[in-house]
C-alpha cells in the first residue's frame, strides 16, 4: 500500500530472464517520468505517462509523490496496469511526482530494487528514477561506504540517490548537492528527481539515454507545469506539448519559479544511444524533430540502396521491423505485404503444454500467412539480429508456410559487442555476430542470403552529425571508458583473446 516502510517487503515474483514479447533482443532498462503540477492528479498522470513508457521495462513498477514535506511512495512487480489501481493512485497525493518502470540492469528482479530510490535527507525525502548504468559503481559504493552511508538495495540508482542525500546532508541545498554528487558518477544515467521543493531532470554528459521535457496545457492563472519523460509518446499520452530534450550534461530545475537550466559538464559529448533509434524507442517518438517511424523507413530504404535482391515480396517481422520494411519495398520497388500476422494477446508467464508446442514457440507470437506466402521469394526484414534463435524459427515457419527463399535484411549493422551503459545485453559469446561470420549466421538461421545495413547507413541516415552517437555494440569503441573490472564480466571473447 501506499506509505509502506521502505523496502520492507520481500518479493515472491521470479525475474524472468527475457520478455517473451521480444526473447531474441537486448532489452531495454528503464523508462523514467516526473511532473512538476499543483493541482493536478500527479499520481494519474505519472500512471499514464509510465504506462506509455511500458516497453521500457516489464519487470517493476513504482510511482512517488510529493505533497509538501510529505512524500507518498509505492512500487511492486508487474507492469504499471498491474501494479496501480484506482485505489492505489488515490492515496498518491501532491504537486510533485516521479515515475519510473524497470527491467533490471544492475541488482537482481526484486520488488526491493523496485523504483523510485527514496531517501532521508536533513531537507526532507528524495525520490530518484534512473535510465542507464553507472560504470563505476565499486568505487562510488567504496567512497559512500567511506562517508559512512549505508544502502538497502544493490542498485547503481539508488548510490545515485544517497550520493545527493550526503552532499544535502553535508550542508548544501538541493540543486548544489545534486551538481556535487554528479561529480562522482560515470557512466549513462538520465535521471528524474523529485523533492519536496522541486523536480530535477539530468542527463549525463554524454546523453546516452534520453529525457524530454513537455508543458502541460496552462491557463493564465496557473503557473507553467512541466513534465519530464524518456521518450515524447510518454508526454503525447497525457496531452503535454513537447518542448525539448534535456542536453547532454544539463540538469532542468522545475520549481515555483519555473524551469532553470544548468549545463554541469565540462565538456560535454553528446553520444545518444543509436538502439534507440533503431529499436528500443518506440516508433512514434520524436528524437531529432522526426518520429522515429520516419528514421526506420529511411534506414529501410538505405538497406535497399546499399543491397539489392531480386525477390516477389517484402515482409516485416512484427512490430520492431515494419517501418524498414516499408522503406526497403518502397525503395526497391519489391511489393510489401504482411508476410506475419503477431498474436498481441501472449501474456508474460504463458506456459506451452507440448513439447511440441515449446519447439515452435514462435508460432505462439507469430503465425505466417500461407496464401501470401506460398511459392514466394521472400524479403524478411529485422532491425536487428542478437542471438539468432528467434530468427530461425520465424525463417523455418516461413518455409514452411511454403516460400522458396527467404532472403534477411537487417536495418542495423552486426551485434558483435555489450553494452555496458544500460541496456541488458548478453555476455560477449552469446552475441551471434560476435563468433560468426555472417554466412555462418546465414547458415545458421537457414536463410538464403542475409544482409545487414552499414555501420555508416545507419549513422548518415539519422541526418545528425554521426559523432553524435554510441554505436560501440556494433564496433567495441566505448565512448566512456570501462574498467577492468566490469569489462570482465561481459567482454568474454576479447578476455580471450589477451
Ligand atoms: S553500446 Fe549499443 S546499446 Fe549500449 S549505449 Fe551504445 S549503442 Fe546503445
Amino acid at each position: 500500500m501506499p506509505n509502506e516502510s521502505r523496502y520492507a517487503d520481500e518479493c515472491n515474483s521470479q525475474p524472468e530472464a527475457r520478455s517473451p514479447e521480444r526473447p531474441d533482443k537486448m532489452e531495454e532498462a528503464c523508462g523514467i517520468f516526473g511532473v512538476y503540477a499543483p493541482e493536478e492528479d500527479v499520481a494519474k498522470l505519472t500512471y499514464f505517462g509510465l504506462y506509455a513508457l511500458q516497453h521500457r521495462g516489464q519487470e517493476s513498477a513504482g510511482i512517488a509523490t510529493f505533497a509538501g514535506e510529505a512524500i507518498h511512495h509505492y512500487k511492486n512487480m508487474g507492469l504499471v496496469s498491474q501494479v496501480f489501481n484506482e485505489e492505489i493512485l488515490s492515496k498518491l497525493p501532491g504537486e510533485i511526482a516521479v515515475g519510473h518502470t524497470r527491467y533490471s540492469t544492475t541488482g537482481s528482479s526484486l520488488k526491493v530494487n523496485a523504483q523510485p530510490a527514496v531517501v532521508e535527507t536533513r531537507l526532507g525525502s528524495l525520490a530518484l528514477a534512473h535510465n542507464g548504468n553507472l560504470v563505476n559503481t565499486k568505487e562510488l559504493r567504496e567512497e559512500l561506504t567511506r562517508r559512512n552511508c549505508s544502502f538497502l538495495t544493490t542498485t547503481d540508482s539508488e548510490m545515485i540517490a544517497i550520493a545527493i542525500g550526503n552532499e544535502v546532508d553535508q550542508g548544501k541545498d538541493w540543486l548544489e548537492a545534486a551538481l556535487t554528487a554528479f561529480q562522482l558518477c560515470q557512466g549513462a544515467y538520465s535521471l528524474v528527481v523529485g523533492t519536496p521543493v522541486g523536480l530535477m531532470g539530468v542527463r549525463d554528459p554524454h546523453g546516452i539515454r534520453p529525457l524530454v521535457v513537455g508543458l502541460l496545457p496552462s491557463t493564465s492563472t496557473r503557473p507553467a507545469r512541466y513534465v519530464l519523460a524518456s521518450e515524447t509518446c510518454g508526454l503525447d499520452i497525457i496531452g503535454a506539448e513537447y518542448l525539448r530534450s534535456v542536453e547532454p550534461g544539463e540538469l532542468v530545475w522545475i520549481t515555483e519559479e519555473g524551469m532553470a537550466s544548468f549545463h554541469w559538464a565540462e565538456k560535454p559529448q553528446p553520444k545518444m544511444c543509436v538502439f534507440e533509434m533503431i529499436y528500443f524507442a518506440r516508433p512514434d517518438s520524436v528524437v531529432h524533430d522526426e518520429s522515429l517511424y520516419s528514421y526506420r523507413m529511411r534506414i529501410g530504404e538505405r538497406l535497399a540502396e546499399e543491397s539489392h535482391t531480386d525477390a516477389d515480396i517484402v515482409i516485416a517481422v512484427p512490430d520492431s521491423g515494419v517501418p524498414a520494411a516499408i522503406g526497403y519495398a518502397k525503395k526497391s520497388g519489391i511489393p510489401y505485404g504482411e508476410g506475419l500476422i503477431k498474436n498481441r494477446y501472449v501474456g508474460r508467464t504463458f506456459i506451452q503444454p507440448t513439447q511440441a508446442m515449446r519447439e515452435s514457440g514462435i508460432r505462439m507470437k507469430l503465425n505466417p500467412l500461407r496464401d501470401v506466402l506460398a511459392g514466394k521469394r521472400v524479403i524478411l526484414v529485422d532491425d536487428s539480429i542478437v542471438r539468432g534463435t528467434t530468427s530461425k524459427k520465424i525463417v523455418k515457419a516461413l518455409r514452411d508456410a511454403g516460400a522458396t527463399e527467404v532472403h534477411m535484411k537487417i536495418s542495423s549493422p552486426p551485434v558483435t559487442h555489450p553494452c555496458f551503459y544500460g541496456l541488458d545485453t548478453d555476455t560477449q559469446d552469446q552475441l551471434i555476430a560476435a563468433t560468426k561470420s555472417i554466412e555462418e549466421i546465414a547458415q545458421q538461421i537457414g536463410v538464403d542470403s542475409l544482409t545487414y545495413l552499414s555501420w555508416q547507413g545507419m549513422l548518415e541516415t539519422t541526418g545528425e552529425d554521426i559523432n553524435h552517437f554510441c554505436s560501440a555494440c556494433f564496433t567495441g569503441d566505448y565512448p566512456i571508458t570501462i574498467p577492468e573490472n566490469v569489462k570482465r564480466a561481459k567482454l568474454i571473447l576479447e578476455q580471450a583473446k589477451v
